[in-house]
């Protein structure tokens, strides 16, 4: 008698071999069986005309501060994710200096747009080493499981202070506090170490994260006793503009510790060649022991603008900041007086920050998202192009486009991977194999981006729906989104369904399923804002054995474990 048996399901085990029909065994929260048919069970999911996958392995995220309070990890878990990796890009909050709690929330509040009363109120600190993070987190209960990374922002205030925040140069004796701590997280379980080295990264008070310019030394220091661990991926927030140089120094790294280092690549705007000169160097290290692992994309990193978002073309704007402060239903009533809209229209933004400036009037990349959501619109629909052809002005239409949904409407604004208004560029990203795919974000953003989806997108869009290119085989998305990740992250013992495995399974209803568009909520702590998107179409999620969500509703099973260091995988 087997604890679970899923049947007659279309399996695709995460190998990206070709789908077989027949049944999965569970016992004792590993899979005993696949495919053929299966034995009596206590408990059987009749998954005839569904399809049965691994859990996805969403390696990029930014749950920190909302793992010590939300044990579902939403909006992740809602999309099949079963095992999150956290901890990304430079930030987090351990270690922490007894008093400097404040620093950590204001570093994650700039960077990642995680509202800081929202992370004030729900952290319940208890710790100040990385390990000892890591043991409350432990402590916890939680659907799904967590992977944990140590943050460069956290080390570097932690060791050097005042002069670490301000990016200081570290001193050797500095760099051996910092490689020190590294050693001991990643010994206590931390899956890797994060750093930041793009300009976007700002924390609240604007100073760049912590680490952003650390030197080579610095850098090579940490790198080798990540080597000296024996474990570990190196990520790096990055804007991958500066001299290959950067590059460099990785593989020198990767090639001394057999280590990978991932980092983002994206297309962008005015260098929309570059992401193919990247990879093409990415595969010639490679090629020569290096361990590089660029992260793409699911589809173009999309901002979210609305009136309740951090960020839209108005918001700068001096009219509109003199209403800023009211409930969004007495500032649309306000927006829809001629006279306020006339007055306003004749302003222009007053920000004078040039990324800003120029993302809050890049007319010709604004999109009403709609609903369902439209992540591929043809060129024509975006706004500039639409106020040409009505002979009015982009402002004016924009305007309009916001206050739909009475006030709730979101412009979609690609920002990278949209330069030839398709999702091509991406296809090419996803297909190569020197590729992983991350960059989900979940957790963050909240006020602007809401891309921990992608694992829905992924199937629903390029697998099922896409019609202005090239799809993406069913195994090989599925792949992707489990086995790929996984393995970078040294976690052999999931993302593939066979004997002996953890038994992490989506049941999923590839015809049904369904993203709906993303919305504002505010169910944060403290009342904190945050955007989520739900879907339809999973009919079960499944992590060690126990099911965790029955047609997208909670069971109230909470068997997610923090996961300490690379798993091997079975010995059978
Ligand atoms: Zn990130």
């Amino acid at each position: 008698m087997h604890d679970l048996v899923i049947r007659n399901g279309k399996i695709v085990d995460g190998t990206g071999a070709p789908a077989i029909n027949g049944d999965i065994a569970i016992d004792n929260g590993r899979i005993s069986s696949v495919g053929g048919q299966a034995g009596s069970a206590r408990r059987e999911i009749d998954a005839k005309g569904m399809l049965v996958t691994p859990g996805f392995v969403d390696i990029h995220t930014h749950y920190d501060g909302q793992v010590t309070w939300d044990p579902y990890l939403t909006p992740s878990s809602w999309h099949g994710v079963t095992t999150l990796v956290m901890g990304n890009c430079g930030v987090g909050f351990a270690p922490v200096a007894p008093g400097k709690q404040e620093f950590l929330i204001g570093l994650m509040e700039g960077v990642e747009d995680i509202p800081g009363t929202a992370l004030a109120e729900g952290i319940k600190w208890g710790w100040e080493s990385f390990p000892q993070y890591l043991e409350v987190v432990d402590g916890m209960k939680r659907a799904i499981d967590v992977g944990a990374q140590v943050p460069h922002g956290s080390i570097r205030a932690y060791v050097m202070g005042e002069r670490g925040a301000h990016n200081e140069e570290a001193t050797p004796d500095d760099i051996a506090k910092m490689a020190a701590i590294v050693r001991e997280a990643l010994q206590a379980g931390a899956l890797g170490f994060t750093t930041s080295r793009t300009m976007l990264h700002r924390a609240k008070n604007k100073e760049l994260v912590p680490g952003t310019f650390a030197s080579e030394d610095e850098l090579l220091g940490i790198g080798r006793a990540i080597g000296e661990a024996g474990h570990g991926v190196f990520e790096m927030a990055s804007d991958m503009v500066g001299p290959d140089a950067t590059m460099e120094w990785m593989h020198k790294l990767t090639a001394e510790t057999g280590l990978p280092i991932t980092f983002a690549i994206a297309q962008i705007d005015n260098q929309p060649q570059k992401f193919r000169d990247l990879l093409g160097k990415v595969r010639e290290l490679n090629a020569q022991g290096a361990n590089l692992a660029p992260q793409v994309a699911g589809r173009p990193v999309g901002m979210l603008m609305g009136l309740q978002s951090s960020l839209h073309p108005f918001i700068t704007h001096r009219r509109y900041k003199a209403i800023a402060h009211l409930p969004l239903d007495e500032r649309v009533a306000k927006m829809r007086e001629p006279e306020f809209r006339a007055q306003i229209l004749s302003e222009e933004p007053t920000v004078r920050e040039k990324a800003t400036r120029h993302f809050v009037t890049n007319f010709s990349k604004f999109f009403p998202l709609g609903d369902p959501p439209d992540y591929e619109p043809a060129e024509d629909q975006n706004l500039a192009a639409r106020a040409a052809r009505e002979g009015r002005t982009p402002q004016e239409l924009t305007y309009d486009a916001l206050l739909e949904r009475d006030g709730k409407a979101l412009l979609y604004v690609p920002f990278a991977n949209y330069t030839e208004y398709n999702l091509d560029a991406i296809h090419e990203m996803l297909t190569d194999p020197a590729t992983t795919l991350g960059l989900s974000d979940g957790g963050a953003h909240c006020g602007l981006i809401c891309d921990a989806s992608m694992p829905t997108y992924l199937l629903s869009y390029w697998v099922r729906d896409r019609k202005r290119g090239q799809r993406l085989e069913l195994e090989y998305a599925v792949k992707r989104q489990t086995s790929d990740t996984a393995r970078l992250y040294g976690l052999n013992d999931r993302g593939v369904l066979k004997p002996g495995m953890k038994a992490d399974v989506n049941v999923i209803d590839l015809d049904g399923l369904k993203l709906h568009a993303p919305e504002m909520v505010f169910d944060l702590p403290a009342g904190g804002r945050r955007l989520i998107q739900k879907v339809d179409g999973y009919k079960y999620t499944v992590v060690s054995g126990e099911v965790i969500y029955e047609d997208g509703k909670p069971t109230g099973a909470l068997p997610g474990k923090l996961i300490r260091g690379p798993q091997p995988a079975p010995v059978l």
